[in-house]
């Protein structure tokens, strides 16, 4: 007999106690890999898996959000301005239309910059957090060839936090292809 399925609900206090403090940020947590790719995390509330950053901004009173949540706006899309798909954090929450989205997608896309600032956003909270990490230590360590244990032992940290420092880097990526298009199509 299959178990009846159970609704979970949330309250704003229950959601933010899944999340890690990251200095400014509020991180959802994700397991291994997963948060490498999962660009929008998602959770099951009133039996509606839904946007966990637009629950976040409903639950918060944020009236656009609940009015997409009773299907009475169009949807938007919820990002996050630190960089970073896992932050919750409310001051790092930004409602953006398909336009803004794609918008933003290019920009990110065609300069290094968001990424700079991440980096440097990365560092500052790492600090704050654990004084142990410097700036460019961070950008040493997202550019480093050695393994995640290794690179953690150099540094004194947990692999874990090596290997989150890492996957919080793609625009980087993004930005270097980019870049070489546009050079090629100039050409
Ligand atoms: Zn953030």
């Amino acid at each position: 007999m299959p178990r009846p399925r159970i609704p979970v609900s949330h309250t704003l206090a229950s959601l933010t106690a899944l999340c890690t403090e990251e200095g400014d940020c509020l991180i959802w947590p994700s397991i291994g890999p997963q948060r490498k790719k999962i660009t929008r995390p998602t959770v099951f509330h009133g039996g509606v898996r839904q946007s966990v950053r637009r629950l976040f901004a409903a639950l918060r009173g944020d009236p656009q959000a609940l009015a997409e949540q009773a299907r009475l706006a169009e949807p938007g899309y919820w990002a996050a301005t630190c960089g970073d798909p896992h932050c919750m954090a409310a001051a790092h929450t930004e409602r953006r239309t398909r336009a803004q989205h794609m918008d933003n997608a290019r920009t990110r896309a065609n300069s290094g910059a968001t990424n700079l600032i991440r980096i440097a956003k990365i560092a500052k909270s790492q600090r704050e957090r654990r004084g142990k990490l410097t700036e460019a230590q961070i950008a040493a360590i997202c550019n480093s060839p050695l393994g995640i244990e290794k690179e953690a032992q150099v540094h004194g940290v947990s692999p874990a936090l090596i290997a989150r420092l890492r996957r919080r880097n793609p625009a980087k990526a993004a930005g270097t292809v980019w870049a070489g298009l546009g050079r090629r199509a100039q050409a």
